[in-house]
């Protein structure tokens, strides 16, 4: 019977070679799939090397490695992924916490002062992760947090009874169909926003998230022009519209931002260098 320090050997090169991760990769997912199953901390796992798996433990673990090896996401099998700090519940009814997005989060709470009531909204809220980061982050602010999918949903609301998050309120809509008149000092969203027919839709992780999450029509700016259109209406004056999207999107995304009226409109680049997020402000009169 292998020792856990052979397992991790053996099992990071098994997966190395079937989803061609580089190897260092490939072995710390072997840790977390490892830890996943026995319930520890990594830490555990290095003084631990010697050990030997026992049954149930060992039948858990191949199970997830199967999965794994067949290239479902890390996130999906141990159902969780860490998110600005906080660790959010994953299924695949939502798209995997990207850490990109952590600079929407930032970007937003910029725009949020911090002792003062206020209403801020997320626009297809998934898993929850920007909402629930910037609620945590803004205990004056009250966030609102919608999505069309009542699954997504179900696992937004179960992140914010596990972090405990008593200004955030979850409701279906899709889009601002629900809010009515409603209007906000600032909107967020992490829309889809991929091509139809980009083939990276096709590869890897993505393969296994929800297609609504990801793609918005021909050129992927389908859903970012109906948040834009609908944006100025549902902003109080001085309001802020912030959104992610892809690396090529970024001047198109500010021409639809300056076509619905709004100013001070610009993008932010990741820490990759990648034009990732664009926004604007509602001028007050
Ligand atoms: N950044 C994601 C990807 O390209 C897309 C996320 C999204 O559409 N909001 O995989």
């Amino acid at each position: 019977m292998a020792t856990l320090a052979e397992t991790l050997a053996e099992d990071s090169q098994k997966l190395q070679q079937a989803l061609g991760l580089d190897l260092r990769e490939a072995r710390l997912e072997i840790q977390i799939l490892l830890c996943h199953v026995l319930g520890v901390p990594r830490s555990w796992l290095i003084s631990h090397d010697r050990d030997h798996l026992a049954d149930t433990a060992a039948q858990a673990y191949a199970a997830s490695l199967a999965r794994r090896l067949s290239g479902e996401p890390i996130a999906y099998i141990v159902g969780r992924r860490e998110f600005f700090g906080l660790e959010f519940f994953t299924t695949p009814a939502v798209l995997i916490p990207r850490p990109e997005t952590e600079l929407l989060v930032e970007l937003a709470l910029e725009r949020i002062p911090q002792n003062q009531p206020g209403n801020v909204l997320d626009l297809g809220t998934g898993s929850g992760v920007i909402a629930i980061s910037i609620a945590k982050n803004r205990p004056f602010a009250t966030v609102s947090a919608v999505d069309q999918s009542q699954a997504a949903l179900a696992v937004a609301r179960e992140n914010a009874a596990r972090l405990q998050v008593p200004n955030l309120r979850l409701l279906q809509s899709n889009w601002f169909s629900s809010l009515e008149d409603e209007v906000f000092e600032l909107i967020v969203s992490n829309p889809p926003y991929v091509e139809a027919a980009d083939p990276h839709l096709l590869q890897g992780d993505v393969r296994f998230e929800p297609l609504s999450a990801l793609a918005s029509g021909a050129d992927g700016l389908d859903d970012i022009r109906r948040i834009a259109a609908a944006a100025l209406q549902h902003l109080k004056p001085g309001g802020w519209l912030l959104f992610e999207h892809g690396y090529n999107q970024g001047e198109r995304c500010r021409e639809i931002l300056r076509q619905q009226g709004l100013s001070a409109v610009e993008t932010i680049r990741d820490l990759a260098g990648l034009e990732r997020v664009s926004l604007g402000v509602k001028e007050s009169v």
